[in-house]
């Protein structure tokens, strides 16, 4: 993928640990990616700890490193997170439970040489948004349209967990109290709106392809009835958007998600349901929120990336990849953009 490891090279492996896929990646001092994996998970201990444990080993193998180089090992997990102690609980998708997984000791000692650092899989993904949008040290927040929507914070250059690990939890929060009831007890959370998993109530395929795609692939035809989901989900879209920009007031709110792999077709929609719901609100239209939302480049591994950043101080780490002039910059010569360039790479 890129020139062979300098000798003693130091390497931080990130991890982003979904309930079916891991997600992994090996950088250098760089912040070159040197190697990149994806493997199946496997749940409940001891289970979960291989698939981690050989996605590892996996990645040194390809880039020809060893252990002994490893400078740190990220993991964005779901669940509750205890980051200052390492330990996860309640990843149902995980299986683990009440009882937690203590991360970082397990890791410590399979890996003795890297410092491990365990962070909740949103706040991994605004880490490696910042890094890869190339933002620098801006407040964010990513929103993940998956299977369920949660949202992650990056304050200060700092990921913000919350006192019980549940900030960003903003799919569960109840919009409409008779509306439909949601996986986690409640009656009528934004995540009975907005997720895939609400597409797919509204607009069943016939096909393997995924309920978003098809519903914005009809719409695009032209379907009317496809225009009327698609346009609701926009509504609901734009307005877990503001619940996060009204709440937080952060500088960018980046799109990530299954659903986010939509790419422009689903920007245009949210920015056009933006702009309707500001016409006639003079605070609504004085924060622009149209022009704070942005996309990751597809299959771009966000949380694998911010997950190989903990504890390299994103303050230290983000001006190295964000030394082009702001945001977008192209063409910079700079030889710090290599983890971008990886990425545009990756996606064409
Ligand atoms: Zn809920």
């Amino acid at each position: 993928m890129s020139a062979p490891l300098r000798t003693g090279a130091r390497l931080r492996v990130g991890l982003d640990i979904g309930g079916t896929k891991i997600a992994a990646v090996l950088l250098d001092e760089e912040a070159h990616i040197v190697a990149r994996v994806r493997r199946s998970t496997r749940h409940g201990m001891p289970g979960l700890l291989q698939s981690v444990t050989s996605a590892i080993e996996e990645l040194l193998e390809i880039a020809g490193g060893a252990a002994s180089q490893l400078k740190s090992i990220g993991l964005g997990i779901p669940g509750l997170v205890d980051a200052a102690a390492g330990i996860v609980q309640h990843a149902v998708n995980l299986g683990i439970g009440e009882e937690g997984l203590d991360m970082r000791a397990a890791l410590q000692e399979k890996f003795p040489a890297a410092q491990v650092y365990v962070e909740n899989d949103l706040n991994v993904g605004a880490l490696g948004a910042v890094a890869l949008l190339d933002l620098g040290k801006i407040d964010l927040a990513y929103l993940a349209i998956g299977t369920g929507l949660a949202a992650g914070f990056v304050l200060q250059g700092k990921p913000r967990s919350g006192a019980n690990g549940a900030a960003g939890e903003i799919g569960h929060i109840p919009v409409d109290p008779f509306g439909e009831k949601c996986a986690c007890g409640q009656r009528g959370c934004l995540e009975t709106v907005v997720s895939g998993t609400a597409i797919a109530r509204k607009w069943s395929t016939t096909n393997s392809r995924p309920a978003p795609a098809a519903l914005f692939a009809e719409a695009a035809r032209g379907n009317t009835e496809a225009i009327k989901v698609r346009d609701e989900f926009a509504v609901g879209v734009a307005a877990a958007i503001r619940m996060v920009a009204l709440s937080m007031d952060v500088d960018v709110i980046v799109l990530g998600g299954g659903v986010s792999e939509l790419g422009k077709p689903l920007l245009d929609v949210v920015q056009e349901a933006l702009r309707a719901q500001a016409r006639g609100s003079r605070l609504l239209e004085s924060l622009r929120l149209d022009k704070r939302i942005e996309l990751l480049p597809p299959g771009s591994a966000a949380a694998a990336i911010g997950a190989a950043l903990l504890g390299s101080g994103l303050a230290d780490t983000v001006p190295i990849l964000a030394n082009a002039q702001g945001p977008h910059a192209q063409g910079h010569p700079s030889a710090d953009l290599h983890l971008r360039a990886e990425i545009a790479a990756t996606k064409s």
